[in-house]
């Protein structure tokens, strides 16, 4: 293997090919994305039919009984070079996520930051057999298996992190892996396929893009043996679905509608400078970030006055903006949603405690709404029970802690929930009265490549990342050894 700096450069500006058997290739068709700072095309793009996804699936195929054979280290090795070579190109990739996922270069960066350190992380880690029982009769084990080709469905919000926090684990673990982007943010996935194919074997690392009609094509595909999905709740249903034909492996990674249950006991102005960010990062549009703020009601209109105070300092600005902390909704599509959202505050008499409804002097290119908090709205209120993915939130009052937590489990869904306090064995006993698949104390954005992350209820089904996600990427496998016949 040469040098990292010996490698082609990438041309981050054109050229957005997929990558399929490590060749660059395009599709009869292309379609071309839009900055959401700007509302300007973007680059062509490749859109991906029924042939593209044959032939990569068979390259999966065939490129797997060897990439299976390799040893954990072996493998682990093109993962560390990977992120090398992704390193060697973090600028190009950083510009074009600003671009295509309209992120300010500070979550930009630290996007790409996460995603080279989940590579370096994971690559660390091991599945070993694990004896059962052992004595002079018999050996019992359990050992874990790569289940063959898997696909990654990803959607806009965290372009770059997502994939590659599917790739890592599924390769590492010795299966090979096709990357399909969201429609509206295909491009960083295109060019971290065409960097994976100046690193791995042809067919362990594929990328393809497309229209929504491309995700279907993978989750019906007869040799696809595993679909791990991170998306909306609605679409993973379909997923389910589709995968219930060939009975493949799923994970669904989907939406969430988090709760934060402040008590009384906390420092205000230093809570509000973490939870502030917590609930309006990347414009509200994480599956994790805070969407439902419930505060103690002895601090309530303290803690509102200033949390508004925070919202405040938060400069909205497109990609390009070095000093925004929030860029626009991500899409044409997500950005009516929202503004729907919006339109209630004036049908349902909602208070505003900060923002509102855009006015129209506030309209400029972008698909940009100014964050913006709803006081008390009643719990049956759309902005309680849906989850908005975009840069608006309620705040609500509570007085009992059953009465809290109830309010709080009830939801379809159950991605993430925190509980703030100084008495942290108080914290402790609430949060796990709390239905979700993360639960934290004292904060709400603790993630790590070794731990793994997940819905209950509608937010998902099964876990990617650390141990947990590797073994979805395999079957199990019962292992009996007679010592005599
Ligand atoms: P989406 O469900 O519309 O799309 C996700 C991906 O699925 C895209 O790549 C899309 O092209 C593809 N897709 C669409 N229809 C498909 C089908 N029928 N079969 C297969 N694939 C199909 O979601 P989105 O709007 O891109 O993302 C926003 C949602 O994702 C939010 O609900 C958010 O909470 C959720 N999300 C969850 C997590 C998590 O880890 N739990 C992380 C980020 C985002």
């Amino acid at each position: 293997m040469g040098s990292i700096t010996d490698l082609p450069k990438i041309d981050f500006t054109s050229n957005f090919q997929n990558i399929i058997g490590n060749a660059l290739s395009s599709t009869p068709e292309t379609r071309q994305a839009v900055d959401p700072s700007t509302e300007e095309l973007l680059y062509p793009v490749p859109v991906s039919k029924q042939p593209e996804v044959d032939k990569a699936v068979s390259a999966a195929k065939a490129a797997f009984p060897a990439w299976r054979e390799l040893s954990f280290d072996e493998r682990a090795q093109y993962i560390l070079r990977y992120a090398d070579a992704i390193e060697a190109n973090l600028f190009g990739l950083q510009e074009l996520l600003m671009k295509e996922a309209g992120k300010p270069v500070s979550n930009a960066a630290g996007e790409l930051g996460f995603a080279l350190a989940h590579l370096r992380e994971t690559a660390k880690l091991r599945l070993e057999d694990e004896v059962i029982e052992d004595n002079e009769e018999r050996k019992a084990s359990v050992r874990y298996i790569p289940v063959g080709v898997g696909v990654g469905i990803v959607p806009w919000n965290y372009p770059v992190l997502l994939g590659v926090g599917k790739l890592g684990p599924a390769v590492l673990s010795g299966n090979t892996f096709i990357w399909k982007p969201s429609p509206y943010s295909p491009y960083t996935a295109l060019k971290l396929g065409e960097i994976a194919a100046q690193i791995f074997p042809p067919g362990v690392v594929q990328v393809l893009s497309g229209d929504e009609s491309l995700g279907p094509l993978f989750t019906t595909h007869p040799d696809v043996a595993k679909i791990s999905f991170t998306g909306s709740t609605a679409t993973g249903k379909k997923v389910m679905q589709a995968c219930a034909g060939t009975l493949k492996r799923l994970t669904l990674e989907l939406g969430g509608n988090d709760a934060a249950v402040v008590c009384e006991d906390v420092d205000v102005e230093k809570v509000v400078q973490k939870i502030g960010p917590m609930a309006f990062m990347h414009s509200g549009q994480i599956c994790m970030d805070i969407k439902r703020l419930y505060i103690h009601e002895k601090i309530y209109d303290q803690f509102l006055a200033a949390l508004v105070q925070v919202v405040k300092s938060f400069k909205v600005g497109g990609g390009g903006d070095p000093e925004a902390f929030l860029g626009p909704v991500q899409n044409s599509m997500q950005f009516a949603k929202v503004k729907d959202l919006y339109s209630e505050i004036s049908k349902q008499n909602w208070q505003v405690a900060v923002g509102g409804e855009p006015v129209g002097s506030d309209k400029r290119k972008g698909f940009f709404l100014p964050p913006t908090i709803i006081d008390n709205p009643p719990d049956d209120s759309r902005i309680v029970v849906e989850e908005p993915f975009g840069p608006i939130m309620p705040v609500l009052k509570w007085r009992d802690e059953d009465d809290v937590v109830k309010r709080a489990n009830n939801t379809n869904m159950g991605l993430g929930a925190s509980v703030w306090s100084n008495d942290i064995a108080r914290a402790e006993k609430l949060a796990k009265r709390l239905e979700a698949g993360s639960i934290w104390v004292n904060s709400h954005f603790e993630l790590s490549p070794y731990v793994p992350f997940g819905g209950h209820k509608w937010s998902g089904v099964g876990m990617d990342w650390g141990i947990v996600g590797m073994k979805g990427w395999c079957n199990t496998q019962a292992s009996w050894v007679r010592k005599t016949i």
